[in-house]
């Protein structure tokens, strides 16, 4: 069984409260069913992965087929929930990456693609601690979507079997920040035009400017919402797989100060 990661004191001045947000709805039923999927889905996983330890100990090898078949896209929500709780917690695998690199050499079964951003300091495969071979990332300032992203996306689930799309914004976002002061630099323009629709849609009452950071990451959690509505909308392949339960879009926020992946509901 998981060894549960300490949890670092939470800084309750950086939290969002997204669920208290006009038009976000309350996540209470989404992290009961992720509790139980996790318990689950270790259970699963741990049956046919002889390599793999969820102790926080080790890694062997990058998944297998038959481990990412045996997994629900519950079971893959809540193995990167637990990856990162262990980033947080200073208790991340030791990956052997040789291992890894080895057992991925003649495929790759990844469970999860994530569309984030190019913050330095988000690199998904850490903030998760997930090895080689488990996961595509698609990065861009802001993480927003567009039609080569979807296609990377469609690949992703469609053609290599991914089980779960991850949109992750996080606080404090450099790009969300440009398109809430309307900046103006050659082709990013014309990417802070792709973000400009979230921060008219957030509903807020106070400093409306990159200085309040409440409003920043409203406005980010917003944009990460449109990048799913824009993924379901410009694909009926991943809509599709999407409705027959084969694979879940889900957003999330991760927070620079604490290191919190939030899911957003
Ligand atoms: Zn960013």
């Amino acid at each position: 069984m998981c060894n549960e990661p300490n949890r670092p004191n939470q800084n309750s001045g950086t939290r969002m409260k997204y669920s208290s947000h006009p038009g976000y709805r309350p996540g209470t039923s989404r992290r009961q069913a992720l509790k139980s999927a996790l318990t689950a889905g270790i259970a699963g996983m741990a049956a046919g992965a002889g390599l793999m330890s969820f102790s926080g100990v080790s890694f062997a090898a990058a998944l297998s087929k038959a481990q990412r078949d045996a997994m629900s896209p519950d079971d893959v929500i809540a193995m990167m929930q637990k990856g990162n709780e262990r980033f947080r917690s200073g208790k991340m695998q030791q990956h052997d990456y040789l291992a890894q690199k080895r057992a991925s050499g003649t495929g790759q079964f990844p469970a999860a693609a994530i569309l984030s951003c190019i913050d330095s300091r988000t690199p998904a495969e850490i903030l998760l601690d997930m090895g080689l071979g488990e996961s595509f990332n698609t990065r861009v300032a802001g993480n927003i979507c567009n039609d080569d992203i979807v296609g990377s996306l469609e690949f992703a689930c469609a053609a290599a079997g991914a089980k779960v799309i991850l949109v992750m914004g996080h606080s404090s976002c450099g790009a969300v920040k440009g398109a809430i002061d309307d900046v103006k630099l050659g082709k990013l323009t014309e990417l802070l035009d792709e973000i400009k629709p979230a921060v008219k849609a957030t509903k807020y009452d106070g400093d409306r400017t990159s200085k309040n950071a409440e409003f920043v990451d409203l406005v980010a959690a917003n944009n990460v919402r449109r990048a799913m509505d824009e993924i379901r909308d410009d694909s009926d392949v991943l809509a599709k797989m999407e409705k027959e339960g084969k694979i879940k879009i889900v957003g999330a926020m991760y927070h620079l100060n604490g290191g919190r992946l939030e899911l957003l509901t």
